[in-house]
């Protein structure tokens, strides 16, 4: 039977199809693009090389395997010479793609759990469960497998390298319809398509078009399989290739199927004379399969027994298990069809030992991977709630000094050309203590917990929001000082316009607000300074006032 590119088969019968990209009972309730840090991993110019290098291993996995390995630890070299930790990960995950495709599946997951433990970057987190999916997708889990094909696409942005986008795009179109989720839309398969074109990669535009033809004929879509194959077969032809052994199983199966018994035996011949890359290391034994199913439904039995004998034969060898069983399935029908039940009887029984034991053993492998990379998630959910709780002010949940202490710097240290104007607001509310007084603490709680959420969504998508200690709040905006003292006007007109009757009846909150953009010579303590200055002028001034810097606008007061 005919394997996908992404290595295992997809299951026959009428698959259901998928909906994409977002299949709907995916486990993803977790994971965002942000729960990792990426700014300061995020790939410069000077990786242009490493990032050509990491596409040819990605497109090689599915060409002839010649030198990969080989080409995968001069890049993990090159990249650890230099530093960039990213692609020394990523070359190790190249190498574990390559083990998932040579039957070396647990191992190749093992490594993958192992950096997705370690990585703060997302980009080799993406890499990582997208070799955890290939693994498992392997090992017959489908489910489990589909799960970490969409992390490993939602954990990428436009930015990061296009040669994984596509890859991690192709696995998951076809992981979608493997698992058969709702649906039966091809749209996968045409993302997939359109990206690999825009790389231009005919390696992932042929693996591609494999696994799309596949599905489509699973589904019964015959006409459109043949059309999608004809396609394969000009991009493999314009390009000078050869198809690599799947492909020629997907081409022989639909050629078989519209009626052409012919030529989809001389497909086949072809590639088991040499001519075809073995990608999976199950490819040459599955055409040999196929073969006899062929030769089967011609009505030449012995030659489909010879073409068994011969699959079972490289089967044994290499120790494929999976289609060693599949071929003593096509014998037991070969017996049948001579008349020799008696062999047929036999052929069927050792098939049911053989796929039995082999569905135990993958199922314990699997289950193993699948807890492993549990444990590994929850950790990073735990870690990264720690983190959350580390930075946070528990009454309003907005970011506490400490945190802002450490942005601040960060952000006085970086470049004014790089990180553009700055302008840090100190907010502190008026007469809060009579507040406390007129309604009560527990009032006074309910006003700073509703600041959190008042600040952030005044202080809009990329303003930050902090609460400095007591009823006094600090803003961090990305503008200049007179952008900011303008910003700053609105969130007191919001906080003195704010609804406060659902905290109190009769409640009313201003605040005043010292802004100042950040300068040339200043450090934490000026910085905060000079904006505190600017807020105790305005709490001198009568309250419920903005004050700025004498340039930004004219609030100065
Ligand atoms: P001003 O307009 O000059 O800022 O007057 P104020 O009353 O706001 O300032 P003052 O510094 O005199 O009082 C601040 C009050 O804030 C005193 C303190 O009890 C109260 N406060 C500090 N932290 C909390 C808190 O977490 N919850 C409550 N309810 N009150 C707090
Ligand atoms: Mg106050
Ligand atoms: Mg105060």
């Amino acid at each position: 039977m005919t394997r996908a590119t992404q290595g295992r088969e997809v299951p026959s019968g009428g698959v259901a199809g998928g909906g994409y990209p977002r299949p709907a009972n995916l486990v993803t309730a977790d994971l965002t693009t942000t729960d990792l840090a990426t700014t300061d991993l995020a790939t410069t110019a000077d990786d242009a090389d490493l990032e050509a290098e990491l596409a040819v291993l990605v497109s090689g996995a599915y060409d002839r395997h010649d030198g990969l390995l080989e080409r995968a630890d001069q890049l993990a070299a090159r990249a650890s010479a230099r530093g960039r930790d990213r692609y020394v990960a990523l070359a190790e995950l190249a190498r574990a793609d390559l083990y998932n495709r040579t039957r070396r599946a647990p191992e190749g997951a093992r490594i993958a759990q192992t950096l997705l433990r370690s990585t703060t970057d997302n980009v080799v987190a993406a890499r990582a469960h997208a070799v955890i999916s290939g693994a498992l997708w392997r090992l017959g889990e489908t489910g489990e497998s589909a799960d970490h094909a969409e992390k490993a696409v939602r954990l990428l942005t436009d930015n990061d390298p296009l040669c994984l986008r596509v890859d991690h795009a192709i696995v998951l179109a076809t992981q979608v319809h493997g698992y058969r989720l709702g649906g039966t839309s091809v749209d996968g398969f045409r993302y997939a398509h359109d990206l690999a074109e825009k790389l231009g990669d005919p390696s992932l535009i042929v693996a591609n078009l494999n696994n799309w033809a596949w599905v489509q004929y699973d589904r019964g879509e015959l006409a459109d399989a043949v059309e999608l194959v004809q396609r394969m077969r000009r991009v493999a032809d314009h390009t000078g290739r050869q198809l690599n052994a799947s492909c020629v199983d997907t081409l022989a199966r639909i050629l078989l199927e519209s009626g052409d018994a012919e030529q989809a035996t001389t497909v086949i011949l072809r590639a088991l004379d040499g001519f075809a890359a073995e990608t999976e290391s199950d490819g040459i034994p599955g055409c040999l399969l196929t073969l006899a199913e062929i030769r089967r439904r011609g009505g030449d039995l012995d030659g489909a027994i010879s073409s068994l004998t011969a699959c079972r034969d490289v089967c044994a060898q290499n120790k494929l298990a999976e289609i060693g069983a599949r071929a003593l399935h096509e014998l037991a029908r070969c017996y049948a069809a001579v008349g020799d039940y008696r062999s047929a009887y036999e052929h069927m029984v050792s098939f049911h030992g053989e796929w039995t034991q082999l569905r135990s053993q993958q199922s314990e492998v699997a289950a193993s991977v699948v807890q492993a990379v549990f444990d590994i998630e929850e950790a990073r959910r735990r870690s990264r709630e720690y983190q959350r709780l580390a930075e946070r002010d528990p009454l309003t949940g907005l970011w506490n000094r400490r945190k802002c202490e450490q942005h601040l710097a960060a952000l006085l240290a970086t470049p004014v050309a790089v990180r553009g104007p700055v302008s840090v607001a100190i907010l502190d509310l008026d007469h809060f203590k009579q507040i406390n007084d007129r309604f009560s603490h527990s009032v006074g709680d309910a006003v700073l917990a509703a600041m959190g959420q008042v600040l952030p969504e005044t202080a809009g998508p990329d303003g930050l929001a902090v609460r400095l200690g007591g009823e006094e709040f600090l803003l961090i905006l990305p503008l200049d000082g007179a952008a900011a003292r303008d910003h700053c006007e609105r969130v007191r007109r919001g906080i003195a316009a704010y609804d406060w009757s659902a905290v109190c009846l009769d409640l009313h909150v201003t605040t005043s607000v010292g802004v100042t953009e950040i300068g040339p010579d200043d450090d934490y303590a000026s910085l905060l300074r000079r904006a505190d200055e600017y807020l105790y002028r305005a709490k001198r001034l009568g309250r419920d006032l903005v004050v700025a810097d004498s340039g930004a606008g004219g609030t100065d007061r």
